[in-house]
């Protein structure tokens, strides 16, 4: 039997109706040192200063960049302590005691229409690296670095299609402030020179697509089009969505500013807009708890926020006997965790609580499910077969770093074989 497949259940239709809850009143606020596209970091505040919302408290490190922490509460710096971060490590984290008055810091002031449209390339670069801004669909890569290409860009990209199972943090931002995904899309237009710009949803969006029409009316003078893509997974893959909504074929591994495009997640736009236009980073975020585990909620959170606060407000876990599976973002592409004590970061969207179902892994069949339903067309089992006899030269051969990660083959397989998590082991192992 050769299952392919795309359409898996995407567990979002009751999510999409629950009200969005407001939890952005913590009493600590607590903000990891490092992250996982900087392993080293500092703080440049001491015990007992006061600090406002937007202040500059620290800078987390990486190979090649910088970028500054902000606070996101006023409040009295409090000292260190772990928490579990985004990536499912205990990191250092700084805790802020928030004062409830929310005083902005002095930098944070509205930029009027004259001062954004005098701003050059360089300066939309600069205000997007201070504010520290990161891909938030879940790459964290710093947004400077694309939006600094010497490229010629002829189109941005606005990437809605949220396609991994339980996600719904994209979905709440344009359905609730569509006009901060335009705003920040005619920013990243004008930043890189690009003309044209599409928002790229799915299909059985409907609703979305309504609110963006209506919104976009009030910029008919910009090329802005909607572009509806598939309901299949991984259809928000970049290279996917821009195939599919742009007719443009980029290969895997090479840039898509050599293409001419910039893509950029719907819920990174609006950041872009808020730092822009109100010179603000990223304060909070829509964020779910889903599952059978646990009250489904949607909230509005602060970063910062721990999670337990969150499990706590919907009455803590369903059935306390019942051991848990707890996964950090969508079930396909998530990390699975193996405690709650997590700190909301920027690219926190989703708790998924699962009661743990007794899974037995079964010997492979040799269907080649997972070989047909993989999007990057290598071969899944192949390269679990090199990795269980350590054959780095046959797991290179077998382009193990192609794979993105998806979950498909593991998702497909009747077997239940953990796939993607050897390709992950596959991949660090050939690396080495
Ligand atoms: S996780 Fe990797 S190997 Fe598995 S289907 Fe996705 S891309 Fe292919
Ligand atoms: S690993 Fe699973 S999906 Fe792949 S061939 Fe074996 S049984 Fe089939």
């Amino acid at each position: 039997m050769i299952e392919k497949t795309k359409l898996i259940p995407d567990g979002k239709k009751e999510l999409k109706k629950l009200p969005i809850v407001d939890y952005t009143d913590s009493k600590y606020l607590y903000y990891p040192v490092t992250s996982s596209r900087c392993s080293d970091g500092e703080t440049c505040v001491i015990g007992g200063q006061f600090v406002k919302v937007g202040e500059v408290i620290g800078t987390r490190k990486g190979a090649f960049f910088e970028q500054p922490m902000h606070a996101t509460v006023s409040g009295e710096v409090m000292g260190n302590e772990k928490h579990v971060d985004q990536s499912g490590k205990l990191v250092d984290c700084l805790i802020v005691k928030n004062d409830f008055k929310y005083e902005l810091h002095e930098s944070i002031k509205d930029r009027t229409e004259e001062e954004i449209n005098a701003l050059t390339k360089e300066d939309f670069v600069n205000i997007v690296k201070e504010t520290s801004l990161v891909g938030l669909g879940g790459s964290a890569f710093p947004t400077y670095i694309k939006l600094s290409t010497e490229d010629q860009i002829d189109v941005v990209m606005a990437n809605g299609v949220e396609c991994e199972p339980n996600l719904i943090s994209d979905y709440a931002l344009m359905m609730t402030n569509p006009k901060a995904v335009i705003e920040g899309l005619i920013y990243a237009m004008k930043a890189s020179g690009a003309k044209k710009g599409i928002i790229a949803i799915k299909k059985k969006y409907k609703a979305i697509e309504e609110r963006l029409a209506f919104d976009l009316k009030e910029y008919s003078n910009y090329d802005i089009k909607i572009v509806k893509v598939g309901n299949y997974y991984p259809q928000g893959w970049e290279l996917l969505a821009i195939k599919n909504a742009l007719g443009i074929k980029i290969p895997q591994g090479e840039l898509l500013s050599k293409y001419g495009v910039l893509n950029f997640n719907v819920s990174t736009l609006a950041s872009i807009f808020a730092a822009v236009k109100h010179r603000l980073p990223v304060l909070e975020r829509y964020i779910s708890l889903s599952g059978d585990g646990i009250k489904n909620q949607k909230f509005r959170a602060r970063i910062g926020t721990l999670m337990t606060e969150l499990i706590e407000n919907v009455g803590g876990y369903k059935d306390i006997d019942i051991p848990k599976v707890l996964i950090l973002g969508g079930p396909m592409m998530g990390v699975n965790v193996s405690q709650d004590d997590i700190v909301m970061t920027h690219t926190t969207t989703s708790l998924i609580v699962q009661n743990q179902e007794e899974l037995f892994e079964e010997p492979c069949i040799h269907c080649a499910s997972c070989v047909y339903s993989c999007p990057v067309e290598i071969q899944p089992v192949q390269i679990m077969n090199a990795y269980k006899i350590r054959d780095k030269d046959m797991i290179k051969n077998l382009e193990v770093n192609k794979c993105i990660e998806c979950g498909l083959c593991s998702y497909v397989c009747p077997s239940k074989i953990h796939l993607t998590e050897t390709m992950r082991k596959a991949k660090r192992f050939a690396s080495k």
